[in-house]
């Protein structure tokens, strides 16, 4: 497809920045909360052909106008799939970026387990400079209640930050590791690792699992707001607190925004997911959901009905009406619209804790004004050192200068994509290296 043309079929992918690849369905572990169930790496489907993903990448790479979009592989475990299948299909998403006159960036991310780390991978990582991010609930005897191989995992995140490419964490906060909260908290602290906490979901096999409360949720991102502030470690704040101090702080919010924090969030808009099949969906969760299927890439002609199938994906029903008027909102995260859409509770247990968290907000304005300002301090120094390092505009913070998360990871994670907040982990920043000639959007990937 001719860059940024509006794809014939109906799909409008023009304001697309990030894209959830499914490499696979498979997993080498069962984690007993995962929303997905994998399914045998032998079974057929269950791996991406190349040539669906030459096909996606066309399509999606070739069809944004936006100056960046950040790639992201994901699974299942993407580290199943062999090494030579990324470098091919890198390559390939270089090809097209570099044909798509509107793109300068191309940020390559993969969301792994890390469990299957090897010098090979280490090597495509740090080639790439791949964006990684992985799954760590907290120490690994805590972790491995849920999930496996913690320490293995814990293990490939210090091998990642010492070779200079430190992976973002995504820890779940459960009713196992809410029992455990000071020694989660503590962990993450002491390891200096760059952490978002999310909830689990009543989805997949975590749909027999026990719900958390909105006190609980709470409680814990009261735990997390106050260590930060203690030991000054911003690295324990998510994006999504990082922007809840903001608009208290500020009062302001712009509520036009379209990311994964917002009333309505980007899915289908400004990011997409893509299962092994190369079937479209409004993100990655809504391929979990089954909620929202568009087409399949190798097939434009499928994605006829693109407008129609988002319009009803981003409906809201009567429930919303409880947030007009309410004084929360300028904090609220309002939920995952995929996940929380069929689940009431959630969708309670979120509100109850914003309501909760805001309250918090308004009687400890001290320490809010503390943190905006460190986090304010930190985002400062991080432009300073990017316009060190890269004077010549135009230029993207997130594809300058080193990684961003071995010295400001809050900067870093404020700018990241909205999706990522919740699947992925923090984003890196890149530098131009490149050994081979290239143009401007090839020098950018990492
Ligand atoms: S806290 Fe609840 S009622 Fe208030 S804006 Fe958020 S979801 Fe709506
Ligand atoms: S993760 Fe949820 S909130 Fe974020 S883009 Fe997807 S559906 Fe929307």
């Amino acid at each position: 497809m001719q860059a940024g043309v509006h794809c014939k079929s109906g799909a409008d992918l023009r304001q697309i920045r990030m894209v959830i690849a499914k490499v696979t369905s498979s997993c080498n572990l069962r984690c007993s909360y995962c929303c997905t169930d994998a399914i045998p790496i032998t079974q057929p489907g269950a791996t991406m052909t190349m040539e669906t993903h030459r096909h996606a990448a066309t399509l999606l790479i070739g069809g944004t106008e936006l100056p960046e979009i950040q790639w992201i592989f994901h699974g299942g475990e993407p580290m199943l799939l062999p090494v030579p299948w990324y470098e091919e299909a890198i390559e390939h998403c270089i090809t097209v970026a570099e044909a798509n006159p509107h793109l300068k960036r191309l940020m390559i991310g993969m969301q792994s387990n890390l469990t299957r780390l090897t010098p090979e991978y280490l090597a495509l990582i740090k080639k790439y400079r791949i964006q990684v991010g992985s799954s760590l609930d907290g120490p690994p005897h805590l972790s491995d209640v849920h999930r496996q191989g913690g320490k293995r995992v814990e293990e490939n995140i210090e091998l990642l930050a010492r070779e200079g490419a430190p992976a973002g964490v995504i820890a779940l906060i459960n009713k196992n590791t809410i029992r455990h909260l000071d020694e989660v908290v503590d962990y993450f602290d002491r390891k200096g690792f760059g952490v978002t906490f999310n909830a689990t979901c009543p989805t997949g096999r975590g749909t027999n699992l026990e719900d958390l409360t909105g006190e609980e949720l709470c409680a814990a991102k009261r735990a997390v707001l106050v260590r930060a502030d203690k030991s000054h470690n911003l690295r324990l704040l998510s994006p999504d607190l990082i922007k809840q101090i903001f608009y208290f702080h500020t009062g302001e919010r712009d509520m036009t925004e379209r990311t994964c924090h917002n009333y309505n969030c980007g899915a289908g808009v400004s990011l997409i997911g893509m299962d092994p099949s190369g079937d479209l969906w409004p993100c990655g969760r809504s391929s979990d959901a089954d909620m929202g299927r568009f087409g399949n890439v190798n097939d434009p002609g499928t994605l006829a009905d693109f407008p129609a199938t988002l319009r009803k994906f981003h409906e809201k029903d009567l429930w919303y009406m409880r947030c007009f008027g309410c004084p929360a909102r300028l904090i609220c995260m309002f939920g995952c619209t995929a996940f929380d859409k069929e689940s009431i509770p959630t969708r309670e247990m979120d509100c109850r804790a914003t309501k909760l968290l805001y309250q918090y907000f308004c009687d400890h304005r001290d320490l809010i004004a503390r943190l905006f300002e460190w986090i304010e301090i930190d985002m400062q120094k991080m432009k300073q050192e990017v316009a060190i390092k890269k004077p010549t505009p135009p230029f993207l913070r997130l594809h300058t200068g080193s990684h961003p998360c071995a010295s400001c990871a809050p900067l870093s994670r404020v700018g990241q994509p909205h999706e990522g907040d919740r699947t992925a982990g923090p984003s890196r920043t890149a530098s131009d290296s490149s050994e081979r000639r290239r143009s401007g959007v090839s020098a950018a990937i990492h």
